[in-house]
C-alpha cells in the first residue's frame, strides 16, 4: 500500500492511522492521539513547523515485557519531503518499486525503511517465542522533516525509555550526535527605478551577492575547529540558502529580495549564540557599504529550529549496539556525528540515550530515485532485534 505522506498533507495522518492497525494487529498496546500542532506552536520551546497542519496524529505501540528490564524505544518519522522535479525520476517517486536488491521511491531511504525494520525487529521476537524482560515501544512521529512536533509532543506527553534507536539512514554506522539546523529569512532592500536608469536606482539582487560573501566567510570561519565526532565531514555545520525571490518586475530594478536558508549548530552551541553570529556577521556588512548601515539585513528565524543533540559515544547504550552489530555484521559500524538536525536532540534532551542506526545513505535522501537497498533493511532488524534481546534482557 502506498501512502504519499508528505508533511502537511492529509496523508500524514493516513500512514500514522495505518501503523497503528497494523500494530494493533500484532498483539502491541497502541495508543494513538490527536495533536494540536496550534497549540504545540504556542509553547516557547516549539520546535518549528515549515508547512501549514491543523491536525496531525501521534502513534505509539508497546510490546510490555515480563518483568522490570529495562524499556527500549524504537522512534521512526513517517513525514517525507516532497519529491521534487519529477522528471529527474526514473518512474512514480509515491509507487516504490524494486531495482535488483533496491527500492526505490520517496521516503524509502528517509526513513520508511527504517520503520519498517524496527517494527520487524519486533515481529521477529514475537515470532520466535522471546519474552523480553523489559518493554519495547515503537513511536511513529510525524513532522520531523519540518522541526519535529511529533517527537516534541512524545517528549512533552512525558513518554521515558532507557535507550532510543532512531532507524534514519545512516548505512548502519552510528549516529549518537546531530549538528542543528535553524531556518532563517532574509529580506535585502534595495530601491526600484526603471531599469533605463538603473544607476540611480538599488539593486537588491547586486546587494545580496555582498550578504552571499559574507555568509561563505562565516561558513568558513564557523567550520574551523570542531568536534572530534563532525571531523569526517567536509563542511560539518553548512549555512546554505535554499530560496531567492527577488523583484516582480523584468524591467524594475529590484527593491527587495527575500533569501531562505538554513544555518548549522555546532554540537554543544546553544542555539541563541549561533542566531547571534549570523546576526553580527550581516550586522558588519556596514562597514563596508554604507547601504547596509540605512538599510540592514532583516533577519527572521522560522520554520525548523533544531537545537544540535548528543549522546556520549561512551555510553552503555551505545557500546551494547556497536558490540551486538559487530558480532553479527563482522566489522564494528563507524560512530560519528550527523550534519543534520533531527528528532534526536529532542529524546536526547529528555534524558532518554538515542542513537541513529538504520539503512540507507542518507545522501539518497531528499534526492531523486531515493533508494535503500533491502538487504540492509533485514541485517538493520536483526541487530535490533539482537539489541533488544540484549538490552531488555530475557526470562
Ligand atoms: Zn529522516
Amino acid at each position: 500500500m502506498a501512502v504519499p505522506s508528505l508533511g502537511g498533507t492529509d496523508a500524514e495522518i493516513e500512514v500514522q492511522d495505518l501503523l497503528a492497525s497494523a500494530w494493533h494487529r500484532d498483539g502491541l498496546e497502541v495508543t494513538s492521539w490527536d495533536i494540536d500542532p496550534g497549540a504545540l506552536a504556542d509553547e516557547p520551546d516549539f520546535p518549528g513547523m515549515e508547512v501549514p497542519r491543523t491536525a496531525a496524529r501521534g502513534v505509539t505501540a508497546r510490546w510490555p515485557g515480563t518483568g522490570d528490564g529495562p524499556t527500549l524505544l524504537l522512534l521512526g518519522h513517517t513525514d517525507v519531503v516532497p519529491p521534487g522535479d519529477r522528471a529527474a525520476w526514473s518512474g512514480d517517486p509515491f509507487h516504490a518499486r524494486r531495482s535488483g536488491s533496491r527500492l526505490i521511491g520517496r521516503g524509502t531511504c528517509d526513513m520508511k525503511a527504517g520503520t519498517a525494520a524496527m517494527w520487524f525487529a519486533v515481529r521477529a521476537l514475537q515470532s520466535a517465542g522471546v519474552r523480553l524482560r523489559g518493554d519495547i515501544v515503537l513511536a511513529a512521529v510525524s513532522g520531523e522533516e519540518d522541526g519535529g512536533l511529533g517527537t516534541y509532543d512524545l517528549v512533552r506527553r512525558g513518554l521515558t525509555a532507557d535507550a532510543c534507536i532512531v532507524p534514519e539512514p545512516t548505512d548502519l554506522d552510528l549516529v549518537p550526535a546531530n549538528g542543528g539546523a535553524l531556518t532563517f529569512r532574509l529580506r535585502v532592500r534595495g530601491r526600484a527605478t526603471h531599469a533605463s536608469r538603473r544607476t540611480e536606482g538599488v539593486s537588491a539582487i547586486e546587494k545580496f551577492t555582498a550578504v552571499l560573501e559574507r555568509l561563505r566567510q562565516l561558513e568558513h570561519a564557523r567550520n574551523a575547529d570542531v568536534d572530534a565526532l563532525m571531523e569526517r565531514w567536509d563542511i560539518p555545520y553548512p549555512l546554505s540558502i535554499g530560496t531567492v525571490h527577488a523583484g516582480d518586475w523584468a524591467s524594475t530594478v529590484p527593491d527587495l529580495l527575500v533569501a531562505e536558508g538554513r544555518l548549522g549548530v555546532a554540537l554543544d552551541e546553544p542555539v541563541d549564540r549561533a542566531r547571534a553570529d549570523l546576526e553580527e556577521a550581516l550586522a558588519l556588512l556596514a562597514f563596508d557599504d554604507p547601504w547596509f548601515a540605512d538599510h540592514p539585513v532583516e533577519v527572521e528565524w522560522w520554520g525548523g529550529q533544531f537545537a544540535p543533540g548528543r549522546t556520549p559515544p561512551d555510553h552503555p547504550a551505545l557500546t551494547l549496539l556497536s558490540q551486538v552489530h559487530a558480532d553479527l555484521s563482522g566489522a564494528r559500524p563507524a560512530c560519528y556525528g550527523g550534519p543534520y538536525g533531527s528528532d534526536l536532540r529532542l529524546l536526547a534532551g529528555a534524558g532518554i540515550p538515542t542513537v541513529q542506526f538504520g539503512p540507507g545513505d542518507s545522501r539518497a535522501a531528499h534526492a531523486p530515485d531515493e533508494w535503500v537497498d533491502m538487504d540492509d533493511i533485514v541485517a538493520c532488524a536483526r541487530t535490533i532485534a539482537a539489541y533488544a534481546v540484549a538490552f531488555c534482557g530475557v526470562d
